[in-house]
């Protein structure tokens, strides 16, 4: 097993991580970030960002990757690794991967969420057979065809946008009738003639043996189902928290996000939670890179008052 020795370790290494990467390298401590895929965070799916202040548009791939440069260029590491543990040892953090152990000072949570599953049967199986969970990723295979997105956040809307100018027919899918987005994407999504939306409804059936070829939507009033023949859907239907490793050191709510407050402190001290993986009710870019800063700063305090 390989020891490192840090400052700052930082799980995630989406828009919070890295921003807590800038700041912990600008107030003179040194911070590793551990990632267990790639840099970017759910933001590097989004085709097109258009509420980061200063920033008409930009692409979620350019602004991750502008985040990734900015932390690399100040002196942040990013190193791999799924994290198994964190204990305690000498006063110091002991951050464990299968293959490295990284002793650091303090720990700053920003593991983001994952993509929620529908929980439909043949839902794993459709994967990579329809099924997607990223319109920026694989919308390019439904050129011309017909596809159904699920969903009525933010994500959903900017994948129906995304994917209308692609495909043939958009179904855009939704329990209810209003939208969890933001209404300027609604607005736009109606005056396209190609998007089909089916409000109060729900997808109760994926039909298809080697692929999706239809989907069963059940009304929510009429409790009436009808099919919607497909090519693909994309799941768009929010994130859920993955914190169980950390359930030692942090308390975690009933849907598992990190309890901690807007100063990022959970109930164990130089342990930070920031981002999305903690409570809050502003899940956006902007709240993330906030969250960032904040965790950061604050470790970095508490460092210097040892
Ligand atoms: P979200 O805002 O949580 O929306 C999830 C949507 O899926 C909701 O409309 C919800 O319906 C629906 N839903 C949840 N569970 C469902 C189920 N089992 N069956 C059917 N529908 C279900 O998730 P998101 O769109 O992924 O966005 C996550 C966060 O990232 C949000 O804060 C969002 O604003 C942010 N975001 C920001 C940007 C950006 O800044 N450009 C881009 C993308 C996302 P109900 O509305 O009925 O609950």
């Amino acid at each position: 097993m390989e020891t490192k020795q840090t400052d700052l370790i930082i799980v995630g290494a989406g828009t919070a991580g890295m921003t807590a990467a800038i700041y912990a390298q600008r107030a003179g401590k040194h911070a590793v970030m551990l990632e267990a895929l790639s840099y970017g965070g759910q933001i590097i799916n989004s085709p097109d960002v258009e509420n980061y202040p200063g920033m008409a548009h930009v692409s979620g791939f350019d602004f991750a990757t502008a985040l990734y440069e900015q932390a690399k260029g100040l002196g942040a590491e990013l190193c791999f690794g799924k994290v198994l543990a964190i204990e305690e040892r000498d006063g110091f953090k002991v951050v464990k991967t299968a293959k490295t152990e990284y002793v650091c000072r303090a720990v700053i949570l920003a593991t983001g969420a994952k993509n929620r599953p529908l929980g439909l049967e043949k839902e794993q199986q459709f994967i990579g057979r329809g099924v997607s969970y990223c319109a920026t990723c694989d919308g390019a295979f439904y050129r011309g065809k017909t596809v159904a997105v699920n969903g009525g956040g933010n994500t959903a809307l900017e994948d129906a946008a995304y994917l209308a100018d692609l495909c043939e027919t958009v179904y855009l899918i939704h329990r209810r009738d209003a939208f969890r987005g933001d209404d300027r994407d609604v607005e736009k999504l109606r005056a396209k003639s190609n998007v089909v939306f089916v409000l109060n409804s729900t997808i109760s059936e994926l039909q298809g043996e080697d692929r999706i070829r239809a989907v069963t939507v059940k009304d929510k009033y009429t409790e009436e189902t009808r099919t919607i023949p497909v090519d693909g859907l994309f799941i768009a239907i929010g994130q859920m928290p993955d914190n169980t490793a950390f359930a030692d050191w942090v308390e975690l709510d009933a849907g598992g996000y990190i309890c901690a407050g807007e100063d990022c402190h959970t109930k164990t001290p130089g342990i930070y939670a920031a981002g999305d993986c903690r409570t809050k009710s502003v899940r956006q870019l902007t709240t993330a890179a906030s969250d960032g800063a904040v965790a950061a700063l604050a470790a970095c305090q508490e460092m210097d008052r040892d």
